[in-house]
């Protein structure tokens, strides 16, 4: 079994997300999606509403199971026994992050291969941040998240 490991904050998931959520099933057995607490972002959704949402727009998807965590995600996959983590990489100015954060993962548990995929370009611009701040001004967010997500960020804005 090829298991995999997605984390975030995915406040909330986007078009981005379910794209990389998507490549990623296509090629693993078993797709974690793992949602990080992640208190220093400070998200718009809690935990719960962050899964819910999760669940409820990859429900099509077989091999995908959804999960939160509130640890190092690290200590996460191992408690799971897992050593696959795949992240998305939308832009070039991504991969500054992502690297420094894979390398310190890596020293904290070299066992842990981190995997990169690219999404399709249509949604390489995306972010949850972006989304939240064009909903708070009441643009129509159809291409960007699916409507059910849409309709959830109306109603926590308000
Ligand atoms: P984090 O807070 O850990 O950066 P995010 O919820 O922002 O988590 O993103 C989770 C993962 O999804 C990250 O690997 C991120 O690069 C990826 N991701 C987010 N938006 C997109 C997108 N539009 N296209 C591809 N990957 C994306």
């Amino acid at each position: 079994m090829r298991i995999l490991h997605t984390p975030g904050t995915f406040d909330p998931i986007t078009y981005g997300h379910i794209d990389i959520i998507k490549r990623a099933s296509r090629v693993f057995d078993e797709v974690i999606i793992a949602v990080g607490e992640n208190l220093l972002k400070e998200p718009l959704f809690t935990v719960e509403e962050r899964v819910e949402m999760i669940k409820r727009v990859t429900q099509g998807l077989k091999n995908i199971k959804v999960d939160s965590f509130n640890e190092l995600m690290v200590n996460y996959v191992q408690r799971k026994k897992i050593n696959i983590v795949i992240r998305g990489l939308r832009m070039i100015s991504d991969f500054e992050y992502e690297f420094q954060m894979a390398l310190t993962n890596r020293k904290l548990n070299p066992n842990i291969e981190i995997i990169f995929l690219m999404p399709n370009e249509a949604y390489s611009f995306l972010s949850s941040k972006l989304i939240k701040e064009i909903a708070l001004l009441g643009a129509d967010l159809s291409e960007f998240v699916p409507s059910y997500v849409a309709e959830k960020l109306k109603r926590k804005l308000k």
